[in-house]
C-alpha cells in the first residue's frame, strides 16, 4: 500500500495505475492525472488490465490534472467516483462541460499560466494533439501538458502529444536542474495510419526522441498495457520501445512500469 510507506519531502514516486493514469507524489503531496478506472472505452475495447490501484485504495489526493476531452483520459465515471472536494484543473472549454456533468470542482488552467498545489508549481502549455471527443466538437479540440515543480523534484506529463518543441521549452523551466521524469505517452499503428497517427501521438521511436530533445534524468512510458486500441493491441507499442532499447544510448534511463509498479526517486544532485 503506497500510505505505508511514507516518502521523505525530497523523494518523487512515480505510479503507473494504467493507460495515462499515474499517482504523481512529491513527498506527502499527490496528483493524479487523467484518471481513468473504466472497464472499456467506449462501447467496444475492453481493458487489459485492472487499474493498478483502485480507487478505493488511493491515499489523499491534492489535486487532480486533465489533458483533454478523449475518452481514455476524461472519464466521468472516475471523476465521479472520486471525492468530490478534489480540485480537478483542465482547459476551460473541458472546466465548463465538467460543470454541466456535475463535477463541480473543476477549475480552469490556460496555457502558460503557473498554480499552486500546496508547494508543487504546476504550469500547463499546449501539446500537438486534436483532443476534440466527437470529431464534431471543435472547441474542445485543446490538449494540455503539464510541468509540475516543488523546487526539488519535477515531472514533465505530456498528456498525448506528437513531437513538439513545447515539451523542451516547457523543460527549460526548471533549469539549472533537468526534469526529473518525463512521462511520454507511447503508441503504434499499422503502416497504412502511421503518418496521420504520428501528426497527433507518438511511436515508441517518436517517444524516445522527445526524450532526447527533453534530456529528462527518466523517461516513464504510458498508454500501454491498459486498453486494447481500435488498430493495435494494448502491447504492440511497449512491444517496440523494447525493443528499440536494445540500441538506445540511455536505455538504462527507461524505467518500464507495468500497471501498479512504482519508482521512487531521490532529489536531483546535478
Ligand atoms: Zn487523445
Ligand atoms: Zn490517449
Amino acid at each position: 500500500m503506497v500510505e505505508a510507506k511514507l516518502l521523505r519531502k525530497e523523494q518523487l514516486r512515480i505510479t503507473y495505475i494504467g493507460h495515462a493514469t499515474l499517482l504523481l507524489e512529491f513527498g506527502d503531496i499527490r496528483i493524479l492525472t487523467d484518471p481513468n478506472f473504466d472497464e472499456k472505452l467506449g462501447y467496444f475495447l475492453p481493458r487489459v488490465t485492472p487499474p493498478g490501484m483502485r480507487i478505493a485504495e488511493l491515499p489523499r489526493i491534492d489535486a487532480i490534472l486533465l489533458t483533454h476531452a478523449h475518452a481514455d483520459h476524461l472519464s466521468f465515471r472516475s471523476l465521479r467516483a472520486l471525492p468530490s472536494d478534489i480540485p480537478v484543473y483542465a482547459p476551460l472549454t473541458i472546466v465548463r462541460w465538467l460543470h454541466r456533468e456535475r463535477i463541480p470542482n473543476a477549475r480552469p488552467i490556460t496555457s502558460g499560466q503557473i498554480i499552486h498545489v500546496s508547494r508543487i508549481a504546476i504550469e500547463a502549455t499546449t501539446a500537438r494533439h486534436t483532443g476534440a471527443r466527437y470529431g464534431i466538437d471543435r472547441w474542445r479540440s485543446i490538449a494540455y501538458m503539464y510541468l509540475l515543480d516543488d523546487g526539488i523534484s519535477s515531472v514533465l506529463f505530456t498528456g498525448d502529444t506528437a513531437i513538439t518543441p513545447a515539451a523542451s521549452t516547457l523543460a527549460r523551466r526548471v533549469l539549472p536542474r533537468r526534469v526529473d521524469v518525463a512521462l511520454l505517452p507511447i503508441g503504434d499503428a499499422p503502416w497504412w495510419k502511421r503518418s496521420l497517427f504520428r501528426r497527433g501521438h507518438l511511436t515508441s521511436e517518436d517517444a524516445l526522441s522527445l526524450f532526447d530533445q527533453i534530456n529528462a534524468r527518466i523517461f516513464v512510458p504510458f498508454h500501454w498495457g491498459t486498453f486494447r486500441h481500435v488498430t493495435s493491441g494494448a502491447y504492440d507499442a511497449i512491444r517496440v520501445l523494447r525493443a528499440l532499447l536494445t540500441k538506445y544510448h540511455r536505455a538504462s534511463d527507461v524505467r518500464i512500469l507495468a500497471p501498479g509498479e512504482s519508482l521512487v526517486l531521490e532529489a536531483s544532485r546535478q
